[in-house]
């Protein structure tokens, strides 16, 4: 049986906030660790839960994660994401994106100017699409301590994969230790103190269960930074990638029996939406193109009070 522990800290005392769900029907609940402010999926999940949690599903079944249309959409920002990088960096820096996914985002890098290119992505099928880009020198599997020389590292990135590691702790020692004076860490992750996670609790999209292990408040995230020895440069909230979409599937997921129903339709998730029709599908995909805009408005009022569903910071080693 697994342990309530903390999901960064791996201290066992913590206060139980709300239940959740995931999509296999295995219960958790959020809980707040009492040591190091993190707020962690209790019990921790299994090794079989994460492994069923990371089959080829989650990578999409197809040539792209998702369907054309969307991967479009997230092209653009991935540009602009890469651009945001370039602005803090020399021609020629080395880049290491820690989960790269299909490999896109640093591939964009090269729009801007000369990149020594190095990403790490988990086996599946987005590794499997990021290994066709020749320039980038891929690594299957997780970021050990001998990957890389100390202080080799212009840049490391990392978005939306800080929540999914199961020793976070020790990753940043690495990334520490890699990382040049001056270099920059770059990262993204779901905002635990943002409006929809307050308004959806254990039904919000961007829990994730049980791919997402633990969260922190982008001020307590701050300070633990700092203690690692980087400074805080910039840190952005109004994020179109990701937060109105945690809106409209949230919103959905209070009505649907099973969470993220469109989400796993827009991946190609055949077999997790059979239990809907054609027409509950096409509805939510209505709802969706209808009511994106709107979600983009409530976004960007939600960033000013820094309450967005997801946040981006980028730090400088000191
Ligand atoms: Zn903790």
């Amino acid at each position: 049986m697994s342990k309530t522990f903390c999901g960064y800290c791996k201290a066992e005392d913590s206060k139980v906030l709300y239940p959740t769900i995931d999509i296999f029907g295995n219960h958790f609940t959020v809980n707040h660790c009492n040591k190091c402010q993190a707020y962690f999926l209790a019990p921790r999940p299994t090794d079989k839960q994460l492994a069923q949690a990371y089959d080829s599903s989650y990578y999409g079944e197809k040539d792209e994660k998702f369907e054309g249309r969307v991967e479009g959409f997230i092209d653009y920002f991935r540009r602009n994401r890469a651009k945001r990088l370039h602005k803090h960096l020399k021609n020629g820096a080395k880049v290491l994106d820690i989960g790269c996914g299909n490999g896109k985002f640093l591939k964009s890098l090269t729009l801007f100017g000369k990149y020594e290119l190095n990403g790490i992505e988990m086996e599946g099928n987005s590794a499997n699409r990021a290994a066709k880009i020749k320039e980038i020198k891929l690594k299957i599997g997780s970021l050990k301590p001998d990957d890389f020389q100390a202080e080799s590292l212009d840049a490391v990135t990392l978005f939306h994969v800080f929540e999914h590691l199961t020793e976070p702790m020790e990753t940043l020692e690495i990334i520490t230790k890699i990382v040049k004076k001056d270099g920059i860490v770059m990262m993204s992750f779901p905002n635990i103190d943002s409006f929809q996670s307050r308004m959806f609790k254990g039904k919000w999209l961007h829990l994730d269960p049980p791919r997402h292990l633990f969260f922190f408040s982008p001020n307590d995230f701050k300070d633990l930074m700092e203690v690692f020895g980087f400074e805080l440069i910039t840190e952005k909230h109004w994020l179109t990638e990701q937060n109105p979409y945690g809106m409209v599937q949230s919103s959905l997921n209070l009505i649907t029996k099973k969470r993220e129903v469109l989400y796993e339709a827009l991946k190609g998730n055949t077999d997790y939406v059979q239990g809907y029709s054609k027409a509950s599908i096409m509805l939510q995909r209505l709802y969706f193109i209808g009511s994106f805009p709107l979600f983009i408005f409530t976004d960007w009022v939600a960033s000013w009070f820094k309450k967005g569903a997801t946040v981006e910071f980028i730090f400088r080693k000191k």
